[in-house]
């Protein structure tokens, strides 16, 4: 098409979306999104999927979100990684990916456990099959606590039971942020660090960070999510015309476990063709370029 919108982060069923690919990629098309990356937590095996199943019209991006952290004066951060067009044989990235899920497994269970112990009346094999063989993620979690009538929203789990803070908090053992800026780029990946600004992330993501980081192989910075303020924006937009990093923009598309739409933030063409020039994998995009 001669011209493109493109949102490069969306969520399917292989992760914590609740949409098959193609029902994602269906959904853009209907948004008038010519051009989506799905992007699973700790996975590539919604790829194949999403290849068969991909529409007419639709372009699509392979990725993944890497659960990854920095320590800031003696306090860990979670901040997640977007990783476009890489090699999923790569051994160093697949094993690391491997690592992950098998924490979120153990790690779920041991939030679920806690509930338990609690009296909150979910349970392991629930949540488990509402997974249905995903990496497990706290969005899971709180479908069985909607499935309980305990919350009304996974939205609303996420203040009150799944949070943070909360009791039943456990946190995951993600990979240091520049040990999985390397895998990423040695699997031919462009990394581009997401949602930057939101929650937790935000305390320890100034400038210097992104300098630093930019030093250590990262290569773009999504600037437009849901969770960013105007100002979040337009720092983002200075730090990453002066580091030079990629500039994306893109919903975190989650079906209905979250309420945003596919399509609500987008990346403009030419930041798209940076990553594609930057990918060296040997992993294309799928379907029209331009
Ligand atoms: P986890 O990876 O298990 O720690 O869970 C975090 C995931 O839950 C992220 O991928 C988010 O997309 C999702 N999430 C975080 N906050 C919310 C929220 N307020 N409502 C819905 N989903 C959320
Ligand atoms: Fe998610
Ligand atoms: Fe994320
Ligand atoms: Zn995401």
């Amino acid at each position: 098409p001669a011209s493109m919108t493109i949102d490069l982060h969306a969520h399917s069923v292989f992760s914590d979306g609740t949409d098959t690919p193609g029902e994602v990629m269906a959904c853009a098309l209907a948004a008038g999104v010519t051009t989506v990356a799905i992007v699973d937590h700790d996975t590539t095996d919604g790829w194949a999927t999403a290849e068969a199943d991909r529409p007419d019209g639709v372009t699509l991006v392979r990725g993944a979100e890497l659960s990854t952290h920095v320590v800031v004066d003696g306090r860990r951060f979670s901040i997640h990684l977007l990783a476009y067009l890489f090699s999923p044989s790569v051994t160093g990235i697949a094993v690391e990916m491997a690592r992950l899920r098998a924490d979120r497994l153990q790690r779920g269970l041991a939030i679920v456990g806690r509930m338990v112990d609690a009296g909150v009346p979910i349970s392991a094999a629930q949540v488990l099959d509402i997974a249905g063989g995903a990496p497990v993620g706290r969005p899971h979690i709180g479908r069985a606590l909607m499935e309980r009538g305990l919350v009304g929203s996974v939205t609303e789990a996420f203040s009150s039971y799944l949070s943070a803070r909360g009791p039943f908090y456990v946190s995951k053992a993600d990979t240091p942020l520049d040990r999985a800026i390397a895998l990423v780029r040695d699997a031919g990946g462009v990394p581009v660090i997401a949602h930057s600004r939101s929650r937790g992330a935000a305390a320890v993501t100034d400038e210097a960070f992104f300098a630093r980081y930019a030093e250590a192989g990262l290569m773009g910075v999504e600037v437009d999510h849901p969770d960013h303020d105007a100002a979040a924006r337009i720092d983002l937009r200075r730090i990453a015309s002066k580091y030079r990093l990629i500039m994306t923009g893109s919903s975190d598309y989650h079906g209905t476990n979250k309420t945003v739409s596919i399509g609500q933030e987008t990346t403009a063409a030419e930041e798209l063709a940076a990553i594609l020039a930057g990918a060296s994998g040997g992993v294309g995009v799928l379907g029209p370029v331009r």
